[in-house]
């Protein structure tokens, strides 16, 4: 209750305070920000996925600017060599104002990334949206096999058959790359599983069919009893090192990312940075009122 009342009142909260529950999650307004937070998770034996915020947006002209910018970053984080990828949410290149005006602005960034032997992580966003990024995907993907990758939502009832159906893309040459989350939309019941422990056990049977199909796989969770499934799961399947890597987000469970880095496992954090950071706080958060209470502990515990 409080954590609702929290979240739809964010909005409404002086940017500067805001700011105050954010800044833990976001490197920062800039692009200088972005490149020192990767930097310096880099020194740690860390990689990253850099994301500029901004999605859904309402203008076309929008998508062009984003993908600008995003050819900006590339361009510069590779040139500083910095170890990571780069994200990106298709709604923010128009995936739902012109299909194939988001298509080509994607091709044109998935593209370059290549040149820069680099790769681009598609973000799976709401349930609206899968259709279209899967077709896009599929596009993408057999035209750039080594450089573009795709987000899945563990906790969608169609994730299954979306997964059995993309196996036709897999190949020894270039393994399929997923990235497979629980998923942080709210949806409807006929849409995603809505128990906890449901979405735990659908995280992991996908886990199984990518790792038995031989796909790499980003596994992104916090939720430790995921991770240590997984590490089992890896052992008992004598995954190699080169077929899987965790993902957390920026800020997020700091420890547990220590934990898994020092037993040997590939780490990437989710760098997010941006002007529009306040606007994806204030969004995400009115989504997924749970996360208030993450706020309320990091203003108050420090
Ligand atoms: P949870 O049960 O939600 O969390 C487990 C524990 O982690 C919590 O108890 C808490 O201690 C901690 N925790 C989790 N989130 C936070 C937080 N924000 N702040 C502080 N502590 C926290 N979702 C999509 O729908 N599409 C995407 O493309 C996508 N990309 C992602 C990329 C990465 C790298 C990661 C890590 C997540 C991504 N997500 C995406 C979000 C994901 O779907 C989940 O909503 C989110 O990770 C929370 O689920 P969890 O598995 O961590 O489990």
């Amino acid at each position: 209750m409080l954590n609702k009342l929290i979240a739809n009142m964010l909005p409404y909260m002086p940017k500067k305070l805001v700011w105050v529950f954010s800044k833990r999650y976001i490197a920062g307004e800039s692009m200088e920000e972005g490149l020192l937070a990767s930097k310096l998770l880099n020194e740690k034996g860390i990689e990253v996925t850099v994301d500029i915020l901004g999605e859904f947006i309402t203008r076309l002209d929008e998508a062009e600017k984003n993908r600008d910018e995003y050819l900006e970053v590339i361009e510069r984080f590779t040139s500083e060599n910095v170890k990571g990828n780069f994200s990106i949410k298709p709604t923010m290149f128009g995936l739902l104002l012109d299909k194939e005006v988001c298509y080509n602005l994607l091709r044109e960034v998935v593209q370059f990334a290549a040149q820069k032997d680099s790769f681009i992580r598609i973000d799976m966003e709401d349930s609206q949206c899968v259709d279209i990024e899967l077709d896009i995907f599929r596009r993408l993907r057999k035209e750039f096999p080594k450089h573009v990758g795709l987000v899945l939502q563990a906790y969608l009832r169609r994730t299954e058959s979306d997964l059995v159906a993309l196996n036709d893309l897999n190949n020894a040459n270039y393994p399929i790359s997923f990235r497979l989350c629980k998923g942080i939309y709210v949806e409807p019941e006929n849409i995603a599983f809505k128990e906890y422990e449901e979405v735990r056990k659908h995280f992991l049977k996908d886990l199984k069919y990518m790792f038995e199909n031989k796909m790499y796989v980003g596994i992104a969770t916090h939720d430790k009893y995921l991770v240590e499934e997984s590490m089992k799961m890896i052992g008992e399947m004598n995954i190699p090192k080169n077929m899987y890597e965790f993902q957390m987000l920026y800020g997020v469970t700091p420890e547990l990312r220590q934990l898994i880095v020092d037993n040997g496992h590939k780490m990437r954090v989710y760098v997010p940075f941006g002007e529009k950071w306040f606007n994806y706080s204030t969004r995400r958060l009115k989504e997924n009122p749970k996360m208030a209470q993450h706020i309320i502990k990091a203003l108050f515990i420090r």
